[in-house]
């Protein structure tokens, strides 16, 4: 059975504010603490609009339906699985939600560590399933 209806569940009825304002808006954090490694980094990141994960570990955590809306309910730890670099030479980590399996590509921020990265892309290479 599902309610379609708005409902607010963080506090006392308040029936003077309009259902139709945009409740997280002005709330937004500019800091997200790690849930992986418990670091505390900013969500104001050089070199990305949209930082979601973890600079130190890479971990994420699934918030967005697409790049920075913030609009998925899921909130699933999202575990950094491989490197991509797309044709301007640019990486991009993907990460899989440990919940619903969703799988998102984000780009590297400036400030993302560099051995997290190349840690990151060369784990295939260190389980390789044929003899080379
Ligand atoms: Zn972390
Ligand atoms: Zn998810």
């Amino acid at each position: 059975m599902s309610h379609s209806s708005f409902r607010s569940d963080d506090g006392p009825s308040d029936d003077s504010c309009s259902p139709f304002r945009e409740p997280r808006r002005s709330a937004r954090p500019s800091y997200l603490k790690c849930r992986h490694c418990g670091l505390e980094f900013s969500l104001d990141a050089p070199g990305t609009r949209h930082r979601n994960h973890c600079p130190h570990c890479l971990w994420s955590v699934h918030l967005d339906d697409t790049p920075g809306d913030r609009a998925s309910l899921c909130r699933g730890g999202m575990e950094p699985i491989a490197v991509s670099v797309d044709p301007r030479g640019e990486w991009h980590v993907l990460h899989r939600c440990g919940t619903c399996h969703t799988i998102h590509l984000n780009r590297v921020a400036g400030d993302d560590d560099e051995r997290a990265l190349l840690a990151l892309a060369v784990r295939p290479l260190t389980r390789v399933p044929f003899p080379v």
